[in-house]
């Protein structure tokens, strides 16, 4: 019997060699277009022109289109394995062939890119399905940035419906519960005020009912407690959120204000962490815009305090001058001293 001229088995398929030696040397695949493809998070169909596939027939239609055989080959199936990872969907294929009336297998992996979308089938059914709009609007962006997260990482709001306004926001909800609670939750972190207001959306022609939605606003207070805030020309550290309570930080008095007037026409001020380097005779605080000693102006504060030079303290600076607005927790300061400790010796 002849016997493959690579390895010698005892077996000759095509042009003196054995099968597995044959399509070494003549892959049956001789090239694969690159493609990729786009999954709905929804349904988890595919998004392509028009037409809405699960995941499997989508790869081995586009598997068919992309894969070019060499010369003498005739396809007969694909067999395929998928595993998703992140944004690769990693295939791991069989194509079985005839070469001269006789059967071939060979095995291939490819890495197809995954987007991720929404089709347009879900799309439209979310905007047909939105029970009304949510209105968020606040001064600062901060705050404003945080309930955005909060969210677009709920699938209660329809992302593709998010709109900027003019201080805040607008997004389409789906339930209108879950949106009340979720603003509850907000409240305990921001407080503020929401409103309710009905709209007639349309009329169901069927059973002559009106639709309703419901717009929701949300206002939460631009600051939070500990914030320094400009008004009327004083410097305010904000004490309290309901009621407002107010600390003229030059006069040292509280004061209870309007959260409404206030939000109106406040200005926020920077809180700086800044590095006492002087207790006395006068205590001193880096400034960190000028690099230069400010006087503390608030020298009660340290009445009765464990504070040495080389403390880490929230402060504003006004003209010339600091005023300490709150101590820097002493946990923090001994794991600023042990974390240097541990600098130094990695230094040794
Ligand atoms: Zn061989
Ligand atoms: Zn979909």
């Amino acid at each position: 019997m002849d016997r493959c001229i690579v390895c010698g088995k005892k077996e000759v398929f095509k042009d003196h060699l054995c099968r597995e030696c044959f399509i070494k040397q003549n892959p049956v695949v001789k090239s694969i277009k690159p493609f990729s493809i786009e999954l709905c998070v929804k349904c988890n169909r595919t998004i392509e022109n028009g037409k809405a596939l699960t995941l499997e027939d989508s790869i081995r239609e586009h598997l068919l289109k992309a894969i070019k055989l060499n010369d003498g080959f005739e396809l007969k199936k694909i067999d395929f394995n998928t595993r998703i990872d992140k944004n690769i969907i990693a295939v791991e294929f069989s194509v079985k062939a005839i070469i001269d009336g006789k059967n071939v297998k060979d095995n291939y992996v490819i890495e197809i890119p995954l987007k991720k979308g929404i089709c347009k089938d879900c799309n439209k059914k979310d905007s047909k399905a939105y029970k009304g709009i949510l209105q968020v609007r606040c001064r600062n962006q901060e705050i404003l940035d945080k309930i955005k997260k909060a969210l677009f990482s709920s699938k209660n709001f329809i992302k593709s419906s998010f709109s900027d306004e003019k201080n805040g926001f607008n997004i389409k909800y789906l339930d209108i519960s879950e949106t009340r609670r979720m603003i509850e939750e907000f409240k305990k972190e921001f407080y503020g005020y929401s409103s309710y207001s009905n709209e007639l959306f349309s009329r169901d022609n069927q059973t002559s009912k009106d639709i309703l939605r419901t717009n929701i606003r949300y206002s939460p207070l631009p600051f939070k407690g500990g914030d320094v805030i400009l008004l009327d020309n004083r410097y305010y550290e904000v004490k309290k959120l309901k009621p407002l309570m107010l600390y003229d930080i030059k006069k040292k008095e509280l004061k209870r204000f309007d959260d409404k007037r206030v939000e109106q026409e406040f200005s926020m001020c920077k809180i700086h962490s800044a590095q006492l380097i002087k207790l006395y005779p006068e205590p001193e605080l880096l400034n960190p815009n000028t690099f230069r000693g400010a006087k503390v102006e608030n020298k009660k504060f340290f009445n009765g305090r464990d504070v040495v030079v080389g403390d880490y303290l929230n402060a504003i600076f006004i003209n010339e001058n600091a005023y300490i607005v709150s101590e820097v927790k002493k946990e923090k300061r001994k794991e600023k001293k042990e974390g240097e400790q541990i600098n130094k010796k990695e230094k040794k």
